[in-house]
């Protein structure tokens, strides 16, 4: 006997609980997740950092759009604020190359060198050429937004099942029958937001073959440098993004800011992963105090459509199937109005457009 619902929604990353969220209140939604528990994968291993000026337009829009929610959320969704001021600074050592048309474009301001080192005291000012800041960037509380995404659809009867990975899909009669190891599940919607697995999960269903390419990227806690609180520091990135580095809890996470091609998996790397410690060394090699320990290495798969752009929309080639994919490394800052058009679309509305095609459509030859 299999268990029925409105709508079937792959994947409890915050693109699966943002969208059960916003629909729970109107249909009988169950989320199905691969994991053991909701989280597990690439939304459990992001940097949490909001910006509106950071991805191609339409994740652009997506991320202002987000702003009024992650600013004011709902009664109940969180006790504390989900946005905290936090800045970027970046760096150049290239006499200006890199920064400099960033600059000229007004994209981000120039600062001093003196100023740069006054926001994080540690950098080397030998062979810093040029430093731009941009204020706008905040920390997202990205456990309290998809914290409140899952009570809240909860609270509207929505249904979360774990260990339930999708192995096939079928559709019968309009209804699509997902098989998982939790037991069988229907529904005429189906909605994909696996992640890293966007691309396998519509092969299940026969749906377009939409390239959502999986890429890897790193990180690790390093302890706070003795002498310095670096609560109040930005967020600051190596000369072309080679690295960056944020203030968390008290001591700095370093990413190898790599985006690396790779199969969907579960990954999982240690301290000794020699493309986190290639961040870790161009990151050491920029400042004035050695590391002296790394804590905690992960790695995530951000994945994009070929165009960069995430992908929302029902499937032109097989019924009632939707995509909710390609979020890249924006799924956080979209989070809000991406999961709002999602359930919009679902719903059969028609949404404002954004100015860019987000459909899957998009990519249907011809
Ligand atoms: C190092 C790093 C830094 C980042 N920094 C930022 C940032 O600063 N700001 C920002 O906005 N974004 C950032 N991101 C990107 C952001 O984390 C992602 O865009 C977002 O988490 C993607 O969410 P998702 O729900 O699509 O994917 P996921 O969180 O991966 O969720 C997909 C879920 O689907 C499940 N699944 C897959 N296949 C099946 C199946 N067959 N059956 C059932 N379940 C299945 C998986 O187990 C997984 O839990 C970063 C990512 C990384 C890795």
């Amino acid at each position: 006997m299999a268990e029925t619902a409105d709508i079937l929604i792959i994947g409890a990353g915050v693109a699966g609980l943002g969208a059960a969220y916003n629909l729970a209140g109107d249909a009988d939604v169950i989320v199905l997740e691969a994991c053991e528990a909701p989280c597990t994968q690439t939304s459990g291993r992001s940097a949490a950092v909001y910006l509106t000026t950071y991805g191609p337009k339409g994740v652009i829009d997506l991320s202002i759009q987000s702003g009024p929610f992650y600013r004011d959320p709902p009664d109940g969704f969180g006790e504390t604020p989900l946005l905290t001021p936090r800045g970027e600074l970046h760096l150049d050592d290239q006499n200006g190359e890199m920064l400099g048309p960033k600059v000229a474009a007004g994209e981000i301001e120039e600062v001093s060198i003196d100023e740069a080192l006054q926001m994080v005291p540690i950098l080397k000012r030998e062979g810093l050429a040029m430093a731009a800041f941009d204020g706008a960037a905040e920390d997202i509380d990205v456990d309290l937004v998809t914290g409140g995404f899952l009570r809240g659809m909860k609270a509207s009867g929505g249904r979360l099942v774990v260990n339930a990975r999708v192995e096939s899909l079928s559709r019968e009669n309009g209804v699509w029958r997902a098989i998982t190891p939790a037991g069988d599940f229907e529904a005429p919607i189906v909605i994909n937001a696996a992640g890293a697995w966007a691309s396998p999960v519509a092969a299940l269903a026969g749906a377009l073959p939409i390239h959502v390419e999986p890429r890897r990227r790193s990180a690790a806690i390093i302890p706070a440098p003795a002498g310095h609180d670096v609560r109040k520091w930005p967020l600051f990135f190596g000369a072309g993004e080679t690295w960056y580095a944020r203030p968390t809890g008290g001591a700095l996470m370093v990413s190898s800011a790599e985006a690396i091609q790779v199969e969907p998996h579960d990954i999982q790397i240690d301290k000794y992963d020699e493309i986190l410690a290639g961040g870790l060394y161009r990151y050491e090699q920029r400042v004035t105090t050695p590391i002296t320990k790394v804590d905690g290495p992960w790695a995530g798969l951000r994945s994009f459509a070929p165009d960069r752009e995430p992908v929302v929309g029902f499937d032109p080639q097989v019924e009632g199937f939707f995509w909710l994919a390609g979020q890249g490394g924006y799924g956080f800052q979209t989070a809000p109005a991406l999961s709002k058009l999602a359930a919009e679309l679902v719903k059969g509305a028609t949404p404002a457009g954004l100015g860019v095609d987000l459909s899957p459509t998009r990519f249907a030859a011809g």
